[in-house]
């Protein structure tokens, strides 16, 4: 039993450090950034002989079933758009891994019992009286 207390408290530090580095909420985009160089079709423009004007950025992202929006980005957001694609990415390992987390102490019956230390601050305001 002291074992398995033991193994409870490094899951929960694993949780609350894993919980820690999320990004913020607020900066993140689901999609894939991607780039390129168009040629304009203009005779006597010099990007018929080179590889064409740009790059141009742009965020391809699958809405619903078989349907795929892609918006163009203006190469001053590019890098922005590029983190906030990077957090996205992240914040999904990351409830990844903490609902695993979760998962295991769901089945040592110790998540109930141990909760985040979070909750009492965190309760949802319809929950409150
Ligand atoms: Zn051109």
């Amino acid at each position: 039993m002291k074992k398995r207390g033991t193994d409870t408290e490094i899951l929960l530090k694993r949780r609350a450090a894993i919980a820690a580095k999320a990004p913020d909420l607020r900066e993140v985009l689901r999609g894939t950034l991607r780039s390129r160089f168009v040629r304009c079709g203009k005779s006597g423009c010099h990007c018929r002989k080179g590889r064409g004007h740009g790059p141009f950025f742009y965020l391809s992202v699958a809405v619903g079933v078989g349907r795929t929006i892609q918006i163009v980005i203006p190469s001053q957001e590019g890098p922005m758009a590029r983190g906030y694609a990077r957090n996205y990415r992240r914040l999904r390992q990351i409830l990844e891994q903490v609902s695993a987390i979760n998962r295991q102490l769901l089945r040592q019956r110790t998540l109930l019992a141990r909760p985040s230390g979070l909750s009492g601050k965190r309760v949802p305001r319809s929950r409150r009286s």
